[in-house]
């Protein structure tokens, strides 16, 4: 006898992170386009970016103040007539011996000049030989005081940003900083996306009002585009696709083009009726698995065969909108960063306070939907952690990831993930 798929062990939510990497690693985007830095927020770097020149470039001030010569300034109180001014983005002349320069923060330090004194630790003072007049100097400055050295930040020819790394806006700023007009990317995985169940309606095409019987919004459709478009993809929505093999293959084998990923929702439960499951063993090739998480647990993992040669990898989503949410951020984001060469795995999450109890923890890994709360400085729970209660997952500002079989009491540290590690690239 064949067992039942409601005998299939469940699996740990890390082996299916292992094998999800594993196949999205194989089919990992290796096309790169040359995007202009402006405009490269979130891509993943294709190639180092090295730096062209030393940062700063010159030896510069990092105070407003007065630029001199250690050796002039042998005591408290010397005054020194002042002999330029220099503001940022002037270059001064070699300072002169015995006297002082005006120099403003960011300004090029003259030849000559070793140190720095900020204004607030000298006195413009009348007379001197020019009409810029003199200066006290109110302390003892020693050797490269104020002073930023050339190549303190970057050497030139040094890598400021690695390959694989994702440009957030300020690696933005560091490729800017040391020239980099251009960056060579990875460019966007590709994702086309479909629901499958007859219950589902568009809010756009039939009101609350008019909701027939049996009917429910799409909502995953929302929530999942929403996901990738967030997570940085390019995203093909194809809709809705009717419970029928025919249609549901066909949609199949359209996603298939030009995607990386097929993502679907709905029919991968146990014993469901739906046509998603023969569909793609049909069109490529499948494993579904029941998750050892709650929410979620069915998974579907496989891929889709191209007419020309090659595949889609195809991820199915469970239906539940809370399952489908949380299953997209522990297993599909995972999978479009191993898409990325980046690692298959959870955002790292911080240890926070627990502000209630969870007495009766569920034998798989959990996820709950908790807020920080301010006041307390701990997490509190939403009181409903059902799985088609989306309310939960608005209101809450992360997930505790508890672990199989632990109960939490009011006082313990828990393992937060913050909601926006989990939502975006
Ligand atoms: P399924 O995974 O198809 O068995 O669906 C499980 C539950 O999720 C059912 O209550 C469905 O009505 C609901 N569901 C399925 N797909 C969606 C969707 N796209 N948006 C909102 N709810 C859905
Ligand atoms: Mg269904």
């Amino acid at each position: 006898m064949t067992p039942s798929p409601e005998r299939s062990p469940l699996m740990s939510l890390d082996e299916a992170l292992r094998l999800l990497g594993e196949g999205a690693r194989a089919a990992a985007i290796t096309d790169t386009e040359t995007l202009s830095t402006f405009d490269a927020l979130g891509r993943v770097l294709a190639a180092e970016v090295r730096s062209g020149l030393d940062v700063p470039p010159q030896d510069n001030t990092a105070m407003d103040g007065y630029a001199v010569r250690v050796a002039d300034v042998q005591a408290e109180g010397t005054v020194l007539p002042v002999s330029q001014r220099i503001p940022a983005g002037t270059v001064g002349q070699p300072l002169q011996p015995g006297t002082a320069a005006r120099i403003f923060t960011g300004a090029q330090i003259p030849a000559g000049a070793d140190a720095v004194v900020m204004q607030e630790r000298c006195e413009a003072v009348a007379g001197g030989a020019g009409d810029l007049g003199s200066v006290r100097v109110n302390l003892l400055p020693t050797p490269g005081l104020s002073i930023r050295r050339r190549g303190e930040d970057v050497r030139s020819g040094a890598v400021v940003l690695e390959r694989g790394q994702r440009l957030s806006p300020q690696a933005l700023g560091l490729a800017a900083s040391v020239g980099a007009a251009t960056v060579q990317v990875l460019r966007r995985p590709r994702v086309a996306l479909f629901s499958t169940g007859d219950e589902l309606v568009m809010p756009d095409e039939v009101p609350p009002e008019r909701m027939p019987p049996g009917a429910i919004y799409n909502s995953n459709r929302f929530t999942l585009r929403g996901l990738l478009q967030s997570a940085g993809c390019e995203v093909t929505d194809l809709g809705i696709v009717a419970d029928r093999l025919d249609a549901t293959r066909q949609a199949l084998r359209t996603a298939a083009e030009g995607h990386d990923l097929i993502l679907t929702c709905g029919g991968v439960s146990v014993g469901d009726e739906d046509h998603v499951k023969p569909a793609v063993q049909a069109e490529g090739r499948l494993a579904l698995w029941q998750l050892a998480i709650k929410p979620g647990k069915p998974l579907a993992f496989g891929a889709v065969n191209r007419a020309g040669g090659g595949e889609a990898l195809f991820v199915g989503l469970p239906g539940n909108p809370v399952s489908a949410f949380i299953t997209f951020m522990v297993a599909v984001r995972p999978v479009l960063q191993a898409l990325q060469g980046l690692p298959a795995t959870l955002p790292r999450a911080m240890q926070a306070r627990a502000g209630f109890d969870w007495l009766r923890p569920d034998k798989r890994r959990e996820f709950l939907r908790v807020r920080f709360d301010e006041a307390s400085g701990a997490l509190v729970l939403f009181s409903n952690q059902g799985s088609g209660v989306l309310t939960s997952t608005v209101w809450a500002d992360g997930l505790v990831d508890n672990p199989p079989g632990q109960a939490i009491a009011k006082g313990d540290t828990v393992a937060f993930l913050p909601m926006q590690a989990l939502v975006g690239t």
